[in-house]
């Protein structure tokens, strides 16, 4: 029998739930940040970051420790605010009713597709000629490959949030895309609010604790009031 875990259940045990999938919400894709795309220890904290969220638990709940490798620990650890300014209790409830309010998009995806090289053919090799001389060489245009890559934008028939649109909570917008990693932090761990513990100032980063997890985020400027959907405490 499937357990649902419940709030409780994780409380005491907070290995019931899936502690990977936190960490995985949390971690970038940028090839060139290679360290930050998968989740590490540093010193007590089991972390994951893509830059402009970071997640920090202590490392004993996570069974896959994994050590951080990169050179500079204290990059991460630096960012984590010494004091806690504030107690605000946020229903999950209340930040579901903000997204409701963002008007809905066609999703769209990147599709990369391979089609034959035009300057060869497919073939890959070209000939040169000089004179009476010729020469046949890899084709400058695909590099030999006789393919070229093409990009093309494709609806995939979903309707998402528009991306653009902001929320407020405190005194910062927020990207919902950082957001909707609060809340399904909050799902996973199967909590019905979370707490906003540290804000400065509208274009530093923001403290929230859902259970034993800390996400830290940091917020966007934005030129009006009004590309915010909502205003939460
Ligand atoms: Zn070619």
């Amino acid at each position: 029998m499937i357990q649902t875990p419940t709030e409780a259940g994780i409380a005491q045990n907070p290995m019931l739930c899936d502690v990977d999938s936190i960490l995985q919400l949390f971690v970038g894709d940028d090839e060139l940040r290679a360290s930050m795309m998968k989740p590490f220890v540093i010193d007590d904290y089991a972390m994951a970051t893509d830059a402009h969220s970071l997640v920090f638990f202590d490392k004993s709940i996570w069974e896959n420790q994994k050590p951080f490798t990169d050179k500079d620990k204290n990059t991460y650890l630096s960012v984590i605010p010494t004091i806690k300014n504030l107690d605000k209790k946020i229903q999950l409830s209340e930040l579901e009713a903000a997204f409701s309010k963002i008007d809905l998009i066609d999703e769209e995806i990147e599709e990369v597709t391979e089609k034959d090289c035009s300057d060869c053919d497919g073939d890959g090799q070209v000939e040169w000629e000089f004179g009476s001389h010729s020469k046949t060489d890899d084709c400058p245009n695909c590099d030999g490959s006789g393919t070229i890559e093409e990009t093309n934008i494709k609806l995939t028939g979903k309707k998402v949030p528009n991306p653009e649109k902001r929320i407020k909570i405190g005194v910062c917008y927020f990207r919902i895309y950082e957001l909707q990693k609060i809340i399904s932090t909050c799902k996973i761990l199967a909590e019905t609010e979370f707490n906003l513990v540290y804000q400065l100032s509208s274009n530093k980063i923001s403290w929230f604790i859902v259970g034993f997890v800390n996400i830290l985020t940091m917020p966007v400027m934005v030129e009006n009031d009004n590309e915010a959907v909502a205003h939460i405490a």
